[in-house]
C-alpha cells in the first residue's frame, strides 16, 4: 500500500438549510508513504477541517476517504478509532497533562496500543524523548519546560508509537522562528527516518523548506 492518504472527490459543509456553508468543495488529493506535505493558504480555507476529516476524528459526508487502506465514508465508529490509533495527532496546543512528567504524557499514547507492554513504555518514551532532544528532561514536569519544549514532548508523543502517519496542525504557531524551526526539523528527520507520512498545516512560510510537496487550500479547494 503506497498510498497512505486517498481522497476522492470529498466534500463537507457545516450547518443545515439557509444556513448551510459548503468547506470543503470536491477535494481529490493522494498523500504517499514518507512524503511530507505542507498544507498553506488563508484562515478558514478549511485546513483545519480537512485534517480533522483525515484524521478520523470526525464522520465523512460525501465522496471517498481511504485512510491506511480504511474507507472511513460510512465507516462504524469502531473503525474509525481503529484508524484513529494508528496516527500520531499533533496541535498547536499540545495539550500535555501538567501532573505528569514528560515521559509518562508521551507513554499516554502507548496505552491505545494493547499489544505493548507496560514494561516497555518508559524505554520507548524515552527513546523518543532523546530523538526530539529531550533525553535530560525524561522526568520533568511541562511546566518546567519552554514552550518549545513542550511543543517537543508532544511530538514525542505523537511518534512513540512509529504511526505511519502524522497529523500537525500548526505546531509551531506558538513559537519563536528559531525554536519553530527546530520542531519541524525533528519532525521532518523524524519522517525520513520512520518512514511515515507527515501532513502539516501551517501559516508559517519560513519553514515551507521542510516539505517535499506543498497544497495551497483557499475556500475549501485543495491544489
Ligand atoms: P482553516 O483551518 O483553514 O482556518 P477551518 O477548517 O477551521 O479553516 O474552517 C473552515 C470554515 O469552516 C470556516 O469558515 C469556519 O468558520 C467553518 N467551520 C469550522 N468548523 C466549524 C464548525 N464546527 N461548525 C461550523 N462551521 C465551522
Ligand atoms: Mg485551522
Amino acid at each position: 500500500m503506497n498510498s497512505i492518504v486517498a481522497i476522492r472527490n470529498l466534500n463537507h459543509s457545516f450547518g443545515k438549510g439557509s444556513l448551510q456553508k459548503t468547506v470543503l468543495s470536491d477535494i481529490t488529493l493522494d498523500l504517499n508513504a514518507g512524503e511530507v506535505v505542507i498544507l498553506e493558504g488563508p484562515s478558514g480555507g478549511g485546513k483545519t477541517t480537512l485534517l480533522t476529516l483525515i484524521g478520523a476524528l470526525r464522520s465523512a459526508q460525501s465522496g471517498s476517504l481511504k485512510i491506511l487502506g480504511q474507507e472511513l465514508l460510512g465507516a462504524k465508529k469502531q473503525q474509525l478509532m481503529q484508524v484513529r490509533n494508528q496516527i500520531g495527532f499533533i496541535f498547536q496546543a499540545h495539550n500535555l497533562l501538567d501532573c505528569l512528567t514528560a515521559w509518562e504524557n508521551v507513554s499516554m499514547s502507548l496505552k491505545l496500543h494493547p499489544k505493548i507492554p507496560k514494561s516497555e513504555y518508559r524505554r520507548r518514551s524515552v527513546e523518543t524523548l532523546s530523538a526530539v532532544g529531550l533525553s535530560e528532561f525524561v522526568d520533568v514536569y511541562p511546566k518546567q519546560l519552554s514552550g518549545g519544549q513542550q511543543q517537543r514532548v508532544a511530538i514525542a508523543r505523537a511518534l512513540v508509537s512509529h504511526p505511519k502517519l502524522v497529523l500537525a496542525d500548526e505546531p509551531t504557531a506558538a513559537l519563536d522562528s528559531q525554536t519553530g524551526r527546530d520542531v519541524v526539523n525533528v519532525m521532518q528527520s523524524l519522517a525520513k527516518e520512520e518512514g511515515c507520512t507527515v501532513l502539516l498545516v501551517t501559516h508559517d512560510n519560513r519553514i515551507l523548506d521542510v516539505a517535499d510537496r506543498i497544497l495551497h487550500m483557499e475556500d475549501g479547494c485543495c491544489r
